[in-house]
C-alpha cells in the first residue's frame, strides 16, 4: 500500500513546469494589485477554481487561455524574480530534487523589459531558491509556435548565450494547431550547430506527424507529452503487437517522454486516464517522466500527479523510482550534476523509503 504521505516523502525530478503555469493564486492577486492589472477574482480559491474551469475543456487553445492572466503579472523584474523564487520553493515543499523550468519570455516583455532582463531576474529568483531550499534546477526557454520564426531565432540565440548560466535547453510551446515546429527550422538548427538541447512540445494536440517532425526535422533530443505516439503503434491493452518506425525511433534511441497525465486530460490529448499511454509505453520500456506541466491551470503538484499513476497504472514503489532515475538521466543538466542528484539524493532518498517498507510492499 503506497500512502499519500510515502508520495509526498519520496525524492522527485520535474521536467516539464511552465512558470507561467505555476503562480500562486496569492501571489497573481498581490502583483495585480500592485500594478492595477484587472483580474477575475481577488480571492485566492475562486481565482484559482477559475484557472481549472478555463483549463478543463478538453482543447489546447483554450487551455492556454489562462496564461494571458499570469503573464500579465509578470512583466516586471521583480515579479519574474518573485515568481521564480516560489516556484523552488513549492518544489521543495513536494520533495523536488531537480526541477527543469520553462517560460517563454517573448510573453515578457509588454512593459519594455528586454529579453536579457528577463532571462537574468529568472534566474536571481530560481537562484535564491536554490540557495534557500537545496532544490536544482535548470532554465529551459520557450519560443512559442505562433511567433515568427525571427522571434523563435532570437530566443536560441538567448537560450545558448546564457548557456553554462543556469538555462539547458530550447523548448517551443503554444497551440499545435496550424503551427507545425519546421516553421521555426533555423531556430532548431542554430541550437543543434552550437551543441545545445531542445525540447519540443509535440504529439499531444496533434499526431505522429508532429512527433516525427519534433525528432527527425527539428533534432529533439526529449519530447513534451508524446501522448499520440501511441497512434504509431497496434496494440491490446498494455501489449504492443505492431509498432511503426517512429515508436520503434523513440524506444530504442531512449528518447525521454514528459508525460503530464492531468494536463493531458484537461486538453483531451488523452480521453480519460484509463486510456491514457503512460502505461502502455511504461510497460514497454519507453523512457517515460512524469510532470506537472502547469500546477495552477491543472490543479496538481508533482505527489499527486505520482498518486495518479499509482492509482490508475498500478505503479509500485520499485516503479516510481525507475521512472524518477530515468527523469534525472534525461534531465538536460550536466552530466556531473544530473549524477550528483541521483547519487546524493535520489538513491538514498529511496533507500531510506525502502527500509522503512515491507519488502512484499516495495
Ligand atoms: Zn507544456
Amino acid at each position: 500500500m503506497i500512502t499519500k504521505e510515502m508520495i509526498k516523502k519520496i525524492p522527485k525530478v520535474e521536467l516539464h513546469y511552465h512558470l507561467d503555469g505555476g503562480v500562486r493564486p496569492e501571489t497573481i492577486i498581490e502583483l495585480a494589485e500592485l500594478d492595477n492589472i484587472e483580474i477575475p477574482s481577488h480571492d485566492p480559491k475562486e481565482l484559482a477554481d477559475w484557472f481549472h474551469r478555463g483549463a478543463d475543456r478538453k482543447s489546447l487553445g483554450l487551455y492556454l487561455e489562462g496564461f494571458s492572466v499570469t503573464c500579465a503579472v509578470m512583466q516586471t523584474k521583480e515579479a519574474i524574480e518573485r515568481i521564480s523564487r516560489e516556484a523552488i520553493e513549492d518544489f521543495a515543499k513536494e520533495n523536488v530534487a531537480y526541477a527543469e523550468i520553462r517560460f517563454a519570455p517573448t510573453l515578457l516583455t509588454d512593459k519594455g523589459l528586454n529579453l536579457e532582463e528577463i532571462v537574468e531576474a529568472a534566474l536571481r529568483g530560481l537562484k535564491a531558491g536554490r540557495e534557500a531550499t537545496g532544490v536544482e534546477f535548470g532554465l529551459i526557454l520557450c519560443a512559442m509556435r505562433h511567433e515568427s520564426p525571427d522571434n523563435s531565432l532570437q530566443v536560441a540565440e538567448l537560450a545558448v548565450s546564457y548557456r553554462n548560466k543556469g538555462v539547458v535547453a530550447f523548448d517551443i510551446a503554444g497551440d499545435e494547431n496550424g503551427h507545425p515546429p519546421k516553421a521555426h527550422l533555423a531556430a532548431f538548427q542554430y541550437i543543434r550547430n552550437r551543441n545545445f538541447s531542445i525540447t519540443i512540445h509535440a504529439g499531444e494536440a496533434f499526431g505522429v506527424e508532429s512527433i516525427w517532425q519534433a525528432i527527425q526535422t527539428c533534432g529533439a533530443h526529449r519530447i513534451g507529452h508524446g501522448t499520440r505516439l501511441q497512434e504509431d503503434m497496434v496494440y491490446k491493452g498494455t501489449r504492443i503487437e505492431n509498432m511503426g518506425s517512429l515508436a520503434t525511433f523513440v524506444r530504442d534511441k531512449r528518447i525521454p517522454l514528459e508525460m503530464c497525465l492531468s494536463s493531458n486530460i484537461q486538453t483531451g490529448a488523452a480521453p480519460s486516464l484509463d486510456e491514457h499511454p503512460f502505461n502502455l509505453y511504461y510497460r514497454n520500456n519507453f523512457r517515460v517522466t512524469l510532470s506537472t506541466d502547469n500546477p495552477l491551470m491543472s490543479d496538481t503538484t508533482l505527489s499527486k500527479e505520482l498518486e495518479l499513476a499509482v492509482t490508475y497504472f498500478n505503479l509500485t514503489l520499485r516503479d516510481l523510482e525507475k521512472i524518477t532515475i530515468n527523469a534525472m538521466k534525461s534531465a538536460f543538466a550536466p552530466y556531473e550534476t544530473r549524477l550528483k542528484v541521483i547519487y546524493d539524493t535520489l538513491k538514498p532518498g529511496y533507500a531510506k523509503i525502502k527500509s522503512e517498507t515491507n519488502p512484499n510492499d516495495y
